[in-house]
């Protein structure tokens, strides 16, 4: 590796590429690190971080109003949407610095420009500069992308622009029904605006359980967010400082805000990826194998980028991976099964494992236990809202193949019970365990009654 200027060039600063910058230098490579805009990437400065620093404001509202069926009195609560913002952005910059810090003492050379590839082992740099490297990552994650073109499409925002709103809008028109769209309706919700949420599909969060789905819905329906599914934004138009929003229903929806959480697609655009050999895969991510090699042996590509399961943890293992394979000597695959995955909404969703619809296609026999109930806080609170835990097993070998939870503190109780799963578990070892009285979790390990059975079914 003598004759290139670094061992590694990594290019893109967020979750994956920190952490294979930081292990590869730890494993005694020579590493450049590439980032156009700002380190720490997607999850900390635009995306995970201060998304739930966000949820936890907009969910003081609930606390406030349900204090008082515990004797609480309180004064009129107000709310300060550049006081939030500006916490918000200081705290981002600590973590920002801390990063810088961390990769720096580890002996990685930060470069804060665009980097593209010239061609398999160069690099070329926007002020010019051309480093020479043995191996290339290309770890560049993803942008928002607003769909099909509509008039006035450049008066919506995408969640970048969220976090940098000069004010909380009154009216807010979220489009979108995967996470990022069902959180931010909540984040805008709990803060005190009205909200609508406009989705083109028959439910909001496809690819999670069904029974979810419906209980999240109905909880964010009585929460006050009008949700229109079967419909979806035609055009925008502007009206002074508010916004119409055409629907393909013939309705209008007047805004002062109008976000578009569509998806995303994975930054492989002007990369320089298609002079170099680099192929593209059919999700539009970059094709990789179980290594997160591309098709041109030196080149490897990590995070959402490949758009295999797009989360910060995954992006970090997958990095961790690849320097372990190329610097550390131990070829090491990434496991993208069992990952558990939560949506911060309002009420919070935690999911782990097969859908019951995956079971029933994929399984012999299916069996499912089911829980709903008023969760005890709601008893005094008088809250209308009710908790869904629901595991989902296989009925021949008793396995627990999934586990899904609508309610308070859902992320937490489906971090610990994928540890069960992803173990292999059985449902004899969940009714094995004790109860811990009184939580909500506890009903995960009490569900005695099946709700029902099934046995395969044709196709998922
Ligand atoms: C609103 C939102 C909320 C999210 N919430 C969660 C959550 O709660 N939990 C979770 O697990 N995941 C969440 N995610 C997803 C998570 O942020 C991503 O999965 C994760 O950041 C992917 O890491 P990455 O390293 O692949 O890419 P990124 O973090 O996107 O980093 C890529 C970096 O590359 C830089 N870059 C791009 N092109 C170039 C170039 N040519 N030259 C130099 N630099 C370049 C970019 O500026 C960026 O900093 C959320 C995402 C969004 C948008």
């Amino acid at each position: 590796m003598a004759d290139y200027d670094v061992d590694l060039f990594v290019i893109g600063g967020g979750s994956g590429g920190v952490r294979a910058s930081r292990m590869a230098a730890q494993h005694g490579a020579r590493v450049m690190l590439a980032e156009e805009y700002r380190v720490g990437g997607t999850c900390v400065i635009r995306g995970c971080v201060p998304k739930k620093l966000l949820v936890y404001a907009s969910r003081f509202r609930a606390e406030f109003e349900d204090a008082a069926g515990f004797g609480w009195t309180l004064q009129h609560a107000t709310f300060d949407w550049p006081t939030l913002i500006a916490n918000k952005d200081k705290e981002i910059a600590r973590l920002e610095a801390a990063y810088t810090a961390t990769l720096e003492k580890a002996g990685v050379t930060i470069v804060k420009r665009r980097a593209v590839l010239a061609d398999a082992h160069t690099v070329q740099l926007t002020d010019g500069q051309r480093v020479r490297a043995a191996y290339v990552l290309i770890a560049t994650g993803g942008a928002p992308s607003y769909g099909d073109p509509i008039p006035g499409i450049e008066h919506a925002i995408s969640s970048n622009e969220a976090f940098h709103l000069p004010r909380l809008p009154t009216h807010v028109v979220v489009q979108g029904g995967g996470y990022v769209a069902v959180e931010f309706a909540g984040i805008f919700a709990g803060l005190g605006a009205h909200v609508t949420l406009v989705y083109r599909g028959e439910n909001i969060l496809r690819g999670f359980d069904d029974d979810v789905r419906q209980h999240l819905r109905m909880d964010m329906e009585k929460h006050g967010i009008r949700v229109l599914t079967g419909c979806k934004v035609t055009a925008i138009e502007r009206t002074g400082a508010r916004f119409s929003a055409h629907l393909s229903s013939g309705n209008q929806l007047t805004a002062e805000c109008v976000m578009f959480a569509t998806g995303r697609r994975a930054n492989v655009a002007k990369m320089g990826l298609e002079e170099a050999g680099v192929a593209i895969a059919k999700n539009g991510g970059l094709a990789v194998d179980e290594y997160s090699r591309t098709s041109v042996a030196n080149i490897y590509g990590i995070g959402d980028v490949t758009n295999r399961v797009n989360l910060t943890p995954v992006a970090i293992r997958e990095g961790a991976a690849f320097a372990d394979t190329v610097f550390g000597g131990k070829a090491t695959a990434v496991d993208h099964t069992n990952v558990p995955t939560a949506v911060f909404s309002d009420p919070e969703v935690g999911a782990v494992g097969l859908t019951e619809a995956q079971a029933r296609s994929r399984l012999a026999r299916t069996d499912v236990y089911k829980a709903m109930f008023k969760p005890l806080k709601a008893t005094l609170s008088g809250r209308d809202t009710t908790v869904l835990l629901k595991l989902v097993v296989d009925g021949v070998t008793d396995r627990v193949v999934g586990c899904h939870v609508v309610g308070e503190g859902a992320a937490e109780m489906v971090q610990v019970a994928a540890i069960a799963v992803k173990t292999g578990a059985s449902k004899a070892d969940f009714d094995a365990t004790m109860a811990l009285h009184p939580t909500t979790a506890e009903e995960l390990v009490t569900m005695r009654q099946k709700s029902a059975t099934y046995a395969r079914e044709a196709a998922e």
